[in-house]
C-alpha cells in the first residue's frame, strides 16, 4: 500500500521493529539515556537549544499546550489562519476564553507579513500571534521567517504549529526568534502516532509564570522540571520513544541539511507530474507551494469520492481528500518523511491509468 495521506505517515520497517521492543522502567537508567537522546535530536531538528516538552498527546494537544501556558483568559491573540489547521488554533484559544481577533485569509493564499504587521500596529493589546507554518489542509507553506519578524518588531508572542514542516522543512526557532513551536510524532519524524513536541523559548517561560488559563498534564514546567532526572511526568508513549529514538538517530545521519533537500526535491517532482497530468495545483501561488503535501484542484467532472476510491482498490495508492470548505474540491498527496522516488512515480502512474476511467482526458 503506498500511503500518501499528510499523517500518519509511513514508516520505515527499523523504526516500526523498535516500537515491538519489550518495556523498560520509564525511572530507569535506560529511559534516561533514550530521553537525553531524544531531547537533543529535538533539538537539532527544531533547530534550537531551547528546552522541549515531549508530551503523550497528539499534535493538538501540543497545540493546546502552547496556548495555555503562554495565555490568560481575556488575552488578546491574532489568529492568522490560512486553512484548516488554523481554524483550529484559533478553536482552542476561545475554548479557554481568550480573545481571538482573526485575520482572515482566502484558502489558496499564504499569509501577509505586512497585514499582519498593520494588525499588530493597529491594537497594542494583542499579546501573541498564532500561526501555522505549513498549512496541511491547503498544501500552502507560509513564510515564517518573515512573519516571525513582523512580530518580533511590535514585540509579541509568536505560537507556531509547525506539525507538518518540523523535519521536513526548514524551521529554525533560535534564528527566527520563535516563541512556541509544536509538533507531532506521525508527520515528518517517520514514527506512529503518539507523541507532540512543544519547544518553548525564554520569552514563553516568562509568560508561563503570570499565564492563569488552568492547566495540570499539559504544563510545560513540569515536564522540564523532570528532564533533570531523565523523566516525563507521567507514564510517557515509551513504545513510539523507542521508535522516535531509532528514527531521529537515522535523520541526524543523513543531517538536516539532506532531509531538507530531499523534501525539496521531491515536492517538485510531485508537483511537476500533477502538471505533466494537466492537473492544477491549489495554491494561488506556487511559490508558497508545500514541500510535505500537495494540493490538487479536482479536475471538472470528476467525482472526488470515485477517483480517491479506484486509486486505492485498483493501485492501494491512498490519497486524502479536502477538509471543511475544500471537500470533494482538491485532493491531498503527503510527501513528508519516508518517502521515495519511485512512491511519486507510482501515484503519478496511478493517476495517469485511473483518471481516463473517470472520464478525464489525460494530455499526451
Ligand atoms: C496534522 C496536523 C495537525 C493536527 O495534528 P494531530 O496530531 O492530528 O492532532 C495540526 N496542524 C497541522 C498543520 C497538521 O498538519
Amino acid at each position: 500500500m503506498n500511503l500518501r495521506i499528510p499523517g500518519p505517515t509511513p514508516c520505515p520497517e527499523d523504526v516500526l521493529q523498535a516500537g515491538a521492543q519489550q518495556m523498560i522502567d520509564h525511572r530507569g537508567p535506560e529511559f534516561k539515556d533514550m530521553i537525553g537522546r531524544i531531547h537533543s535530536g529535538l533539538q537539532t531538528a527544531f533547530q534550537t537549544k531551547n528546552q522541549i516538552a515531549i508530551l503523550t498527546a497528539s499534535g493538538t494537544g501540543a497545540m493546546e499546550g502552547a496556548i495555555i501556558n503562554t495565555l490568560s483568559p481575556g488575552d488578546r491573540v491574532l489568529s492568522i489562519s490560512i486553512g484548516v489547521f488554523g481554524d483550529r488554533f484559533s478553536q482552542i484559544a476561545e475554548a479557554y476564553g481568550v480573545d481571538v481577533v482573526k485575520l482572515p485569509t482566502e484558502y489558496g493564499d499564504a499569509a501577509d507579513p505586512e497585514e499582519i504587521g498593520k494588525a499588530l500596529k493597529a491594537d497594542a493589546t494583542i499579546k501573541a500571534v498564532l500561526i501555522t507554518h505549513n498549512e496541511t489542509s491547503t498544501g500552502i507553506t507560509n513564510d515564517l521567517a518573515a512573519i516571525a519578524k513582523v512580530v518580533r518588531e511590535y514585540d509579541r508572542l509568536t505560537l507556531v504549529d509547525a506539525i507538518s514542516s518540523v523535519g521536513c522543512i526548514p524551521v529554525e526557532m533560535d534564528a527566527w526568534d520563535l516563541d512556541v513551536v509544536v509538533t507531532g510524532s506521525q508527520k515528518g519524524f517517520m514514527v506512529p502516532p503518539g507523541l507532540a513536541f512543544a519547544a518553548v523559548g525564554p520569552r514563553a517561560i516568562e509568560a508561563a509564570k503570570t499565564a492563569t488559563i488552568p492547566r495540570f498534564y499539559f504544563e510545560f514546567s513540569r515536564a522540564f522540571s523532570y528532564y533533570d532526572q531523565g523523566q516525563t511526568p507521567w507514564t510517557p508513549a515509551v513504545s513510539v520513544m523507542f521508535s522516535l529514538d531509532l528514527a531521529l538517530k537515522k535523520m541526524m545521519a543523513d543531517g538536516m541539511g539532506a532531509v531538507y533537500e530531499k523534501h525539496a526535491r521531491i515536492a517538485n517532482d510531485v508537483r511537476n507530474g500533477v502538471k505533466k497530468l494537466g492537473l492544477e495545483l491549489f495554491p494561488n501561488n506556487e511559490k508558497y507551494a508545500s514541500d510535505t503535501v500537495t494540493a490538487v484542484k479536482v479536475p471538472e467532472g470528476v467525482e472526488l469520492s470515485a477517483l480517491r476510491g479506484k486509486l486505492r482498490s485498483d493501485r492501494e495508492v491512498i490519497v486524502a481528500g479536502g477538509q471543511g470548505s475544500l471537500s470533494g474540491k482538491i485532493f491531498r498527496v503527503g510527501h513528508m518523511g519516508h518517502i521515495t522516488d519511485d512512491d511519486v512515480d507510482d501515484v503519478m502512474a496511478s493517476l495517469r491509468s485511473v483518471l481516463p476511467e473517470l472520464g478525464y482526458t489525460v494530455p499526451a
